[in-house]
């Protein structure tokens, strides 16, 4: 492992130690990654103490199916905070390329994220081995008659001056091609998610608070496997008791872990 750094107490500097002889001895590493490892890259997460949820109760609703639907206004709040979403400009920080590093070594089995920002293909990760559960925001898509495309063209007609515009083919109203709340997850995907949870040997979970499901899922299923659980987050999380909790920023010793 790398030289520890004189930022990390003695207690996450021997449960890294832990985590990273956890990680070594397994063949099959199965990730679960969150907003948290994002946030170095400059995208905030949003149940963190800078979250947008935590600053920004209302920002929930942009998320939220029935809202979306039924307020045009809130539309067009919408489509603006979409427009300045950090993550046009973002780039991947060490934590997405420590995970490419993963990938190289031959022991990932799949990178589920619960992230939306496209980053992880974007440090060069395998997309056949990246699940987005809960979408992009690349793409756009109808919620009337299912049209699905690029975001771009989109955004691109918001930017000259139609404020909340609708679906060419149908009218309909148009959206992200995220998972809101009240939508359903897509089934290959979470299936996917699950099964390789179930038969693993790490389950590493990383940035995330592990509060949303049924993504969150992942972590007993894993456990009832027989799979170790190693996580990485700043804060505690509902699992930290049945694993090896890291609590250290991602970006400075998930580099370490996988080396
Ligand atoms: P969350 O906001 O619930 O939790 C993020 C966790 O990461 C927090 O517990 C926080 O303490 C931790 N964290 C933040 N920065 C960290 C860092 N640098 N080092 C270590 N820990 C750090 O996020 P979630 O569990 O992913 O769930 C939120 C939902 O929000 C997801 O469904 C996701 O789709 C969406 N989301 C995505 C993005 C994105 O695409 N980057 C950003 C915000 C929210």
């Amino acid at each position: 492992m790398h030289d520890d750094g004189p930022t990390l107490d003695a207690p996450t500097r021997a449960a890294l130690e832990l985590a990273h002889g956890v990680l070594s001895a397994a063949r099959r590493v199965t990730v679960l990654t969150g907003a948290g490892i994002s946030t170095d890259s400059g995208i905030p997460d949003f149940r963190g103490p800078n979250g947008v949820w935590t600053r920004d109760p209302d920002a929930e609703k942009y998320s939220s199916i029935d809202h979306y639907l039924a307020d045009p206004e809130l539309r067009v709040r919408a489509w603006r905070f979409r427009m300045e979403n950090p993550a046009w400009t973002a780039v991947p920080n060490d934590g997405h390329h420590a995970l490419v590093e993963l990938e190289r070594s031959g022991r990932l089995q799949l990178l589920a994220t619960q992230n939306i920002d496209g980053l992880h293909v974007a440090a060069g990760s395998d997309p056949e081995l990246v699940v987005e559960v809960h979408g992009t925001i690349r793409g756009a898509k109808c919620t009337s008659c299912g049209w699905r495309g690029e975001m771009g063209p989109v955004m691109d007609r918001v930017r000259a001056g139609d404020p909340d515009p609708p679906c060419l083919v149908c009218g309909g109203v148009l959206k992200s091609a995220t998972v809101f709340f009240g939508e359903h997850l897509d089934p290959i995907d979470v299936e996917r998610a699950f099964d390789a949870a179930s038969d693993t040997d790490v389950m590493l979970c990383i940035g995330t608070s592990l509060a949303v499901y049924p993504i969150a899922q992942m972590v007993p299923l894993a456990l009832r496997g027989g799979a170790r659980l190693v996580i990485v987050n700043a804060e505690p999380t509902p699992y930290d008791e049945a694993g090896v909790a890291v609590h250290a920023p991602i970006s400075e010793v998930l580099p370490r872990l996988v080396s």
